[in-house]
């Protein structure tokens, strides 16, 4: 099968031949339709300090996918061939404290398909059977595909009470957007997202009914008194990983107010802990997704009214995956979303 493979300790990816996969037991073959490229893949790529530290040589990258099952080993139960479905892309362990009482996102063993172990960016991905998350009729393969960064949203998102609450969003990627889609939908009023670039500024007013902020050019304390917010916000959502934005949001917070924090500072950062002491801030660290929780709320929200589908912007043959990674590049795109059948058609294609 053809797989998109970090074959070299440098920079790039590889489309390359590599045998199918063969499920055990107690995991299934997924054939794949669709593929989310990732910031993470992009570090993978650009074989950062932190990638040649983490991902093995040669590596099957990717953990963003929707596809449908084609073989599944003799232990497997409650799933059928042809099944539509995506997955969690954290291979949890099963022994810890925090797994065996249910709380598999906060297992210590964790490790993620794409990044250690063989992933998603190929014709066929084995998959064990328990972190398969089947896709409902209603949920295109597209969304599927994206369901990995909209749960790290939706993780975020609900991690604090935001009903009828003011919500500051700093950092307008693509899991930013998802965020206020998702803060919107829950019954949020205001929200505020906040970016340095306009391009992403203006994808985020495309996709949601939230008040877009580029604070190079904007005084945010303009916005928010505009509003009528009188002491700041009550939910902060921290998405870009700089440590500028963190400050802001803390200075905008309300006494007391609550902060999620799912960016990914590139490196120690300071923090003006006596800021958050002070204003008896809560910060809630995020990583992942809930197993399976936010699986269960983020597939019930899209079919509850849910769209998030102008966060895709780009489309593209997994032949032509090098026009996806120059558009992730650009720092502009929203997703960029890969499908896998061309590849398919193109061998045939080639037999015929
Ligand atoms: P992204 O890099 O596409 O988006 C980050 C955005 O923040 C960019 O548009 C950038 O212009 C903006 N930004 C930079 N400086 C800013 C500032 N001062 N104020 C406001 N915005 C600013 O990232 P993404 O894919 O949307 O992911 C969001 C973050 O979440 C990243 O840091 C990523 O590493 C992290 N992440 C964490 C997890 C986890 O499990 N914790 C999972 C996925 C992604
Ligand atoms: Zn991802």
């Amino acid at each position: 099968m053809k797989a998109l493979v970090k074959a070299h300790a440098k920079e790039g990816l590889w489309l390359q031949d590599v045998p199918i996969p063969e499920p055990g037991e107690d995991d299934v073959l997924i054939r794949i339709n669709k593929t989310g490229i990732c910031g993470t893949d992009i570090h993978i790529w650009n074989w950062d300090e932190w990638a040649s530290k983490t991902v093995p040589v040669p590596l099957v990258t990717g953990h963003e996918f929707a596809g449908e099952i084609v073989e599944m080993g003799s232990a497997v139960k409650g799933l059928s061939l042809g099944q539509r479905v995506s997955g969690e892309g954290h291979l949890v362990g099963k022994e810890s404290r925090q797994s065996r009482s249910g709380k598999f996102h906060l297992d210590p063993q964790t490790r993620g398909i794409g990044v250690n172990e063989q992933g998603a960016f190929a014709e066929y991905l084995r998959l064990d059977a328990f972190n398969v998350v089947p896709l409902p009729d209603d949920v295109s393969d597209d969304i599927g595909a994206i369901l990995d960064p909209l749960g790290n949203a939706v993780h975020t998102a609900l991690s604090f009470d935001l009903i009828c609450e003011d919500v500051l969003i700093t950092g307008a990627g693509p899991i930013g957007i998802m965020a206020a889609a998702v803060a919107r939908h829950a019954g949020a009023r205001h929200i505020v997202i906040t970016d340095v670039n306009a391009a992403r500024l203006e994808l985020a007013a495309s996709v949601v009914d939230a008040v877009p902020v580029n604070v190079a050019t904007e005084d945010l304390k303009d916005v928010t008194a505009k509003l009528g917010l009188k002491q700041g916000f009550d939910v902060g959502m921290e998405m870009s990983g700089n440590q500028r934005a963190l400050d802001q949001m803390v200075e905008s917070m309300v006494m007391g107010g609550r902060i999620a924090m799912l960016g990914i500072p590139p490196g120690k950062s300071p923090v003006d802990w006596s800021r958050i002491v002070f204003k008896a801030i809560n910060l809630k660290g995020v990583y992942g997704r809930e197993i399976f929780e936010t699986w269960y709320k983020m597939i019930a929200m899209l079919q509850n009214g849910l769209d998030v589908s102008k966060v895709i912007t780009h489309r593209y043959s997994a032949l032509d995956y090098a026009s996806g990674f120059t558009d992730m590049l650009s720092g502009s795109s929203g997703k960029v979303v890969l499908d896998w059948t061309a590849v398919s058609k193109s061998h045939m294609q080639a037999v015929q």
